[in-house]
């Protein structure tokens, strides 16, 4: 094979920047692996419009690239003020009101569209707008009204969001917008739909049965953002199939100091239970309006993706930022950078015993070949994408080809860590054949070469989902011709 393939994924947001013509392409020529239609913003129709876009930019750049649709959740924001913003100034009064009919706001109020606010809060509580730019602390609450002193000097805009610092805030993280927009996200197509906030197993339960309702079949992503979440980490990871390290709230939450340690962990238990895991928020956050990242943002994606993420994710850097191509080739060159760094984790003595299925006895001993007699790839037929995510869990060196036949499958593939999606229609025949046909392919795209040697995995028949049950050892001959390998 040619140059060795970056293997973190790239997920990008979309929003006002690469709506900019030219930008959507650039970005996936880029390197974008999967975009995020923020739900938070816009409306259904503009939703729909962006999903058909990237399906269409994705066909002219000739490769397979995911739709994640992030739902809003509870996120408690601000009402408008009059004048569109004020400034504050530290040790002044500043009241929140949590009722529809408040009038706009200015220095000394502003409205809060959720009511219950004010029965989560107890005076000498801190709340934190705008992602902790800007402190209040609670002094008295009387019926709607929360009276608050402001600790220090800010601006404050339209619509901020609101936290309060340590958790508690008792809403539930599907609301009703969220339950119809996940019908939105059905029928966009996404192939991911995060759910923002979540408390616990039950919410992400909740959202399966709603969007699987609505004929989706995405893949659900839950955003750790909450102290709540926190406490119930194991529960949350073992009902999604994505986690996300998002880390804008969740730093609100618990506070900054903590969220190293979080961030290694939430990946660790991830990776342990087979999940995916995406690391997001203000990775390169200076670029939203300068050309290239701090040194501190440089070390910030490096150290995740030997942290072990499958995925890192850029926000406001491509959403509304002034250098979106730029920011995703960063991303790029940083992930290669890093994974030279990376040791791969192919520790076998702490790999699963308790094996369950064939194809988790096949990934293993796919994993221990590649590791001990030294391949250039494994190429491994799904029809789920279960043997590929299992694979992919080992962080092996060796470049993973996924084939399979549908489409769905290809693109949730598209945010595991160095998982290479291609489509591969295997009905008919025989694994063996399956193997010849597909191989002879790869070399043709220029993924392999005359002397490669690689790990095959497939079914007898691989029109069931779990069924991948034989391992080959192969090496590719003259013309791209799969041979047996004999001598190792
Ligand atoms: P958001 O989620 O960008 O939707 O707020 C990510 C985060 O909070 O880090
Ligand atoms: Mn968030």
């Amino acid at each position: 094979m040619s140059a060795n393939p970056r293997r973190t994924k790239i997920l990008a947001t979309l929003g006002p920047a690469t709506d900019a013509p030219g930008v959507l392409d650039a970005i996936l020529a880029a390197g974008v692996d999967v975009v995020r239609l923020n739900f938070s913003h816009g409306d259904p129709a503009s939703q729909m419009a962006r999903a058909t876009a990237v399906r269409e930019a994705a066909k002219r750049v000739g490769r397979e690239v995911g739709i994640l649709a992030d739902l809003p959740g509870p996120k408690i924001r601000i009402d408008r003020f009059a004048e569109g913003r004020v400034e504050l100034t530290a040790g002044e009064r500043f009241d929140l009101v949590a009722s529809h009919d408040v009038p706009p706001g200015d220095v000394h109020q502003v409205g809060v569209s959720y009511l219950g606010l004010p029965g989560d809060v107890t005076p000498g509580d801190h709340l934190l707008l705008d992602d902790g730019l800007l402190q209040l602390r609670v002094d008295t609450v009387e019926g709607e009204r929360i009276a608050c002193t402001v600790l220090n000097d800010g601006m404050l805009s339209d619509r901020k969001g609101l936290n309060k610092q340590g958790g508690g805030l008792s809403l539930g993280a599907l609301t009703e917008r969220d339950e119809e927009l996940i019908a939105v996200a059905a029928e966009a197509g996404a192939d991911f739909i995060a759910v923002s906030f979540c408390r616990n197993a039950a919410d992400m339960h909740d959202a399966r049965r709603i969007a699987r309702a609505a004929g989706s079949h995405a893949a659900l992503v839950s955003k750790i953002e909450r102290a709540e979440a926190i406490e119930n980490l194991v529960e949350i990871i073992e009902a999604s199939d994505v986690v996300m390290v998002a880390r804008g709230d969740l730093g609100v939450e618990i506070g900054d100091a903590e969220l190293p340690g979080l961030q290694k962990k939430i990946i660790r238990e991830s990776l342990a239970r087979n999940r995916v895991v995406i690391t997001a928020t203000q990775m390169l956050q200076s670029m939203v309006e300068s050309p290239i990242p701090t040194r501190a943002e440089v070390l910030d994606v490096a150290n995740a993706v030997i942290d072990g993420t499958d995925a890192v994710m850029l926000s406001a850097e491509t959403a509304a930022g002034r250098y979106p191509v730029k920011a995703v080739e960063a991303m790029v060159r940083i992930c290669l950078g890093a994974e030279r760094q990376f040791k791969a984790d192919t520790d076998f003595e702490k790999a699963p015993r308790n094996l369950e299925k064939a194809d988790q006895a096949i990934a293993m001993a796919a994993m221990f070949l590649s590791e001990h007699i030294g391949v250039r790839a494994i190429v491994a037929m799904t029809e789920s994408g279960g043997t590929a995510r299992f694979l992919s869990r080992f962080r092996s060196p060796a470049p993973l080809f996924a084939l399979s036949r549908h489409e769905g499958t290809r693109c949730k593939m598209t945010m595991m860590r160095g998982v290479l999606p291609f489509d591969f229609d295997s009905r008919g025949l025989a694994s063996r054949d399956a193997a010849r046909v597909s191989i002879r392919q790869l070399f043709e795209a220029g993924m392999l070469e005359e002397g490669d040697r690689l790990v095959f995995t497939s079914g007898e028949h691989m029109e069931h989902h779990g069924a991948t049950n034989t391992l080959r050892l192969l090496q590719v001959g003259a013309g791209g011709q799969a041979e047996g390998l004999g001598e190792l």
